[in-house]
């Protein structure tokens, strides 16, 4: 049996089945853990009920995560469904299409102030709520981020700055919550062709760039990050908090 048998995941931003979030749900669900999942909206709701049957029909609930009074109800929901929760998986990003590509100065106020609201400042709200249910349950709770929150990538702009302040974020999450053996870690994964990555202009020709450039010679999977993901939650990287974790073949160390 495997030791993440049972346990309780709540994972945060499957649009569809290209999503990295579904790829984690994948890699949970082959380790026996139940899922909870959320959906920003009715619309939403519609589609990933076509979807939940590929991952066991799971427990969802609408949830918008820049609704406070949400997220809170979303939380209290799974304490009456699961008495509890072991993960907490943040796979949820957004930027306006047009602030993902020329010159970043050009961002505005409202753009700026959308992009952390729902990328990273969303984080907190959900820890607020979630770890509470993971008392005595040595709970884990990953974020997903991207290079271009610590290097220049060209359109990645506005959301670079938001993915900075989710890593920062994580830091300083993982300390709050370490003295309740919590741990908090983000996974910074290559470029994936997905529904947000679509977003940023350009996005094909860095996917090749990257795979020509990367040791391993190609692009990540979401498969590839499901696997990382499962480690991070799981009690194999029980002496890993605070930290950013590529999973990205390698990119991330090349120079020149
Ligand atoms: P995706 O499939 O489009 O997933 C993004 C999810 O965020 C969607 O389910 C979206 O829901 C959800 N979302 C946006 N605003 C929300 C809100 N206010 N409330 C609740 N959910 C909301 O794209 P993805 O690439 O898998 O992105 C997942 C995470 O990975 C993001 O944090 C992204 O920045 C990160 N990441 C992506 C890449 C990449 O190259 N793809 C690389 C590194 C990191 P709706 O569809 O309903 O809007």
């Amino acid at each position: 049996m495997s030791p993440m048998e049972g346990k309780v995941a709540a994972i945060f931003g499957i649009a569809n089945k290209r999503s990295i979030a579904y790829g984690i749900a994948e890699s949970l669900r082959e380790s026996g853990v139940q899922l909870a999942l959320n959906y920003q909206n009715e619309r939403m709701g519609a589609s990933l009920d076509k979807l939940a049957e590929n991952l066991g029909n799971p427990w969802r609930q609408e949830c918008d995560v820049t609704d406070e009074e949400a997220v809170k109800e979303f939380f209290a929901a799974i304490r009456k469904e699961f008495g509890g929760l072991d993960y907490l998986i943040h796979s949820v990003a957004f930027a306006k299409r047009e602030e993902l590509g020329g010159e970043y100065v050009d961002t505005s106020w409202e753009g700026y102030a959308l992009a952390q609201q729902v990328s990273a400042y969303s984080l907190l709200t959900l820890c607020k709520y979630a770890t509470p249910l993971m008392t005595g349950r040595d709970g884990s709770v990953i974020a997903m981020t991207y290079l271009g929150a610590e290097k220049v990538v060209t359109n990645y702009n506005v959301m670079g700055v938001a993915k900075a302040a989710l890593e920062a974020s994580v830091r300083y999450l993982a300390n709050d919550l370490g003295p309740k053996g919590i741990r908090v870690n983000a996974v910074s994964a290559g470029p994936i062709r997905t529904l947000s990555a679509s977003g940023v202009s350009d996005f094909i020709k860095l996917l090749d760039f990257v795979a020509e450039k990367s040791p391993l010679r190609r692009n990540v999977s979401t498969s590839d990050v499901g696997s990382a993901a499962r480690f991070l939650l799981s009690e194999d990287a029980r002496g890993i908090t605070g930290q950013t974790i590529y999973v990205d073949n390698g990119f991330s160390i090349m120079g020149i």
